[in-house]
Parts: structure tokens; sequence; C-alpha cells
């Protein structure tokens, strides 16, 4: 019976590269298809009128060498190197045989993943980042010069703040789990696409749980709110420490969107 994996374990086979690779390859793809399609909506104005946060629109080409940088340089690197000392991207049986997990496993996998993301994210981002010493140290100021209005921004970042926000929060629950090579395959790549989305400044569906924007957007604007990643994420992290933009400014519990009126 077919499974997910076999167009994975088939790119892996035929291309030589370890499945990292295979999956930063996929990711990367993914990552700049999506960026370009947003590109695309702000420069026609298709669906201007969900859009909520701007700022960074004529920044795309700016933005890029720096992606580019943290990408190639500082992600595929340690993605790699976790594959290769045995940390990470394991997706073999005891009998060294392919896993095939089933829809019932991904969920705890999915779940284990927002969840640990969450708290690697949350905990690098509010006490390294966003602490009086590391905002500069860190350089988080480099992601801050934007407005979480263009999507590519969501990799935008000085290396050493990419690798605390993007590589920890996504490797370390990574390395305690063993999932097939379809769940590794999207896992990175769907990831991004909570990121490329709350960076892009559109706010599509405001009221659907987890998938209003806001929360990104308001970090953005106010530097001491919602230290969570936002859509993607469980954010349980910003519910246990009160620090939800929607605590922190309690004029604005329950509104989704910048154009719901303020109390
Ligand atoms: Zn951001
Ligand atoms: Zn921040």
């Amino acid at each position: 019976m077919w499974h997910p994996s076999e167009p994975i374990y088939y790119l892996t086979r035929t291309s030589g590269l370890p499945l990292s690779l295979t999956c930063f390859f996929g990711h990367f793809c993914f990552f700049h298809l999506g960026c370009l399609v947003f590109e695309l909506l702000d420069k026609k104005g298709w669906l201007a009128g969900y859009k909520e946060f701007k700022g960074d629109q004529q920044r795309y080409l700016e933005l890029l060498s720096q992606v580019l940088f943290n990408q190639f340089f500082i992600l595929l690197p340690a993605m790699f190197l976790s594959e290769t000392f045995g940390i990470a991207f394991d997706s073999l049986d005891r009998q060294n045989q392919p896993l095939r997990h089933s829809v019932w496993e991904y969920i705890p996998q999915a779940a284990w993943m927002t969840i640990g993301h969450d708290l690697f994210f949350y905990l690098g981002h509010r006490f390294l980042l966003h602490s009086a010493w590391g905002y500069h140290f860190f350089r988080h100021d480099v992601h801050h010069s934007t407005k979480a209005s263009i999507a590519l921004s969501s990799m935008y970042m000085a290396s050493s703040d990419y690798l605390l926000e993007i590589c920890v929060p996504y490797l370390v629950p990574l390395c305690l789990l063993k999932a097939d090579a379809a769940f590794h395959f999207f896992a990175i790549a769907l990831g991004s696409l909570g990121g490329m989305y709350e960076h892009s400044g559109y706010n599509f569906w405001p009221r659907l749980p987890g998938l209003s924007t806001m929360a990104h957007g308001m970090h953005h604007t106010r530097y001491n709110c919602s230290f969570s990643d936002g859509v993607g994420s469980s954010n349980i992290m910003d519910g246990l420490f009160r620090t939800s933009y929607e605590h922190v400014y309690p004029k604005w519990s329950g509104k989704k969107s910048i154009k719901d009126p303020v109390m």
C-alpha cells in the first residue's frame, strides 16, 4: 500500500542526499515559492483588503541575501550535523527498515512538535532575545526592523537570532522524536508556512482559532507581548506566563484583527 514516505525515500535514494538535506531542500523550495506568492499578492494588490500590517513592501531583495545566508550557513549545517551525529532524522525501525507511520501516529508527533517548538521558542525569545542585554547582543533588533508585513521577513534575522529562534525550537524537539520520512519532510515545510503567513501582514481568517496573525503583528509593533510563535504554534507559553497581547493590553482582549474596534 502506498505511503506518503515513499516519494521522500525515492528522493533520498535517487539523489544520494541524506534525509536531512532532502528535507532542507524541500523546505527551501516550499518557503521561497510561498514568499513569491505573497510578494505577487503585494505587488498586484489582489487581496489588499486583508492586509493589516504594512511597511516592508519594498524590501524583498534587501532582505533576501540575509535569509539565504541563514538558510545555507546556519540551518542546512545544523540539520546535516544533527543527522550525521545521530541525534535527529532517525526514520528507521529496529530492523533498519524505513518507518511508515499512520495518521494516528502523526497526530501525537505533530502535537509534540508544536508544544516543544513553543517551549524553546518562547524561552529563547522572551528571556534571551528580549532581555535587557540580549536584545542587542543577539541582534534581535535586525528582525524587529521589520513590521511583520512581508512573508520573507520570517527568516530575516541575524544569524545568532536565527539559531535561537529557528534552529533550536525546530531541532531540539525533533531530536526526541522517532518519525518517518514524510513527517520529517512536511514538518519543516509546513512549519515555515505559519511563519510566512504571520509575517506576511495578511489576516485572512481572524475568527478561526489559531489562524489570526494579530499576535505576532502586535509583537512586532509593541515588543512586550505575544512572545510565542503565533500561527502554527500551540502558544501555550504565552497563556502560562500571561504575556499574550490580550493579557498585556486588556483593551485588545478578544480582538483578532486590527480592524476590530478597541474597547
Ligand atoms: Zn517576527
Ligand atoms: Zn521579538
